[in-house]
């Protein structure tokens, strides 16, 4: 069966349907709605973040056919917003529906060695590649790592995202054992590298080959996890994020991908770029749009849903963002969860609260960010400081 295209725009008043209810689900489902979009989810869970605010909610496993076939007759064009949705129900849905973005490159964001394998390939015209890896999928593979991997970081090659499915390893016994608790599933041992800074990039491509992108946001992460974005004109040193943003193109080109892209970057102690992952759906780094920024990354990825024109997005203010985990509700030694002191919080100036709907707060879950902008970077970043102060967070500079 060969994929429904879009042939002309699906105006407002059409539906647009995502896989799954997670909180881009929910901030989709918003951009959507305010164009005057209907929307419909399909999420396993019957009380989604998205689920709850969409005007349809199919409660139906990613894979069940009755909720496929339920999707598809009321969307009229569908996404996604969780890269691990099973890429044959994208498949199904592109027989009736325009789906974006396709099956094929959800696949490949899937599994970190057909994405390292797309990487390289990118590389031979951006110049910039990814850390030197081996793939691991056997015994005699393993065996075979070259001892310059190591101190390495094995990854599984599926299902791993926030740090999860990750272990580093010194030596080759330790990878042996590593890799032996994974259960031996495919894997990928990246050399461990310096890094200066990490940064990604938002790219939004539509049909047409079109593409405009956010600008270069530099990210922080603790234990596995984003904690701080930061975007500015002096984030990073001005060669860098165009190679950035180049990369990011011709990541997306190679993939003749059509939606919202982010492809993170490492930046290494020695002025180098190197491409680390991508995900095939807006990106927790690219909240601050949301207030930062003239179009949001979920306004674009309803312009590329939808076949309606792609203006290139206009940063407006310096803008930090904080995420905001499960972590925050509990005080340090107490099981009791309390709301955190967002009065006191929104009472600085420049904050922007954002909450996904979830009432129980886990340690580690993604509970909501908040957004905060400003005249100039100096008073954003102080800001940020207070707030942080307030919630109890760590050091909020990236
Ligand atoms: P996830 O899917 O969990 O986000 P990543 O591959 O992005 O997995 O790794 C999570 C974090 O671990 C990265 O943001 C970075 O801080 C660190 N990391 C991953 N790979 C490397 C590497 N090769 N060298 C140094 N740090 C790394
Ligand atoms: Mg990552």
């Amino acid at each position: 069966m060969s994929p429904a295209t879009v042939t002309s725009p699906l105006l407002p008043g059409s539906t647009l349907g995502v896989m799954g209810g997670g909180q881009l689900g929910r901030m989709f489902v918003h951009a959507a709605q305010a164009m005057g979009y209907f929307t419909a989810v399909l999420d396993p869970d019957a009380d989604s973040p998205a689920g709850r605010v969409s005007h349809h909610h199919i409660h139906a496993d990613y894979l069940d056919e009755d909720g496929l076939a339920r999707l598809s007759k009321l969307a009229d064009a569908i996404t996604t917003e969780f890269e691990n949705v099973p890429a044959q129900a994208l498949a199904s849905l592109a027989g009736d529906r325009p789906v974006a973005p396709a099956a094929h490159a959800v696949g490949i964001a899937q599994d970190r060695i057909l994405e390292k394998a797309h990487f390289t390939r990118c590389a031979a015209t951006s110049g910039v590649g990814c850390a030197p890896y081996a793939v691991i999928e056997s015994a005699a593979h393993l065996a075979a790592v070259p001892a310059t991997l190591l101190p390495g970081i094995l990854k599984t090659a599926r299902l791993g995202y926030d740090g999860k499915g990750q272990q580093t390893v010194h030596t080759a016994e330790e990878l042996a054992r590593a890799w032996e608790a994974t259960g031996g599933v495919p894997c990928v041992l990246e050399k461990r590298l310096p890094l200066a800074a990490e940064c990604s990039v938002i790219v939004a491509r539509s049909a047409d080959g079109r593409s405009v992108h956010f600008p270069v946001q530099r990210n922080l992460h603790r234990d596995g996890i984003l904690a701080v974005t930061e975007v500015h004109e002096q984030v990073l040193p001005p060669a860098l994020a165009q190679q950035a943003v180049a990369a990011a193109v011709s990541v997306a080109d190679g993939l003749d991908y059509v939606g919202v892209l982010c492809v993170e970057f490492f930046a290494l102690e020695d002025g180098s770029l190197v491409v680390n992952e991508m995900a095939p759906r807006p990106h927790n780094s690219g909240h601050y749009t949301l207030d930062a920024c003239d179009v949001s990354q979920f306004d674009l990825q309803v312009r590329t849903l939808a076949g309606l024109p792609l203006v290139a997005p206009r940063l407006h203010s310096p803008a930090l963002m904080l995420n905001l985990l499960g972590d925050l509700w509990f005080a340090p030694g107490s099981p009791q969860q309390t709301e955190p002191p967002w009065d006191r919080v929104l009472a600085l100036p420049g904050t922007h609260l954002h909450l996904y709907g979830k009432t129980e707060a886990r340690r580690g879950r993604k509970m909501g960010h908040l957004n905060i902008t400003g005249t100039d970077v100096a008073q954003v970043r102080a800001t940020a400081a207070q707030a942080a102060r307030l919630l109890g967070l760590a050091d909020s500079t990236a």
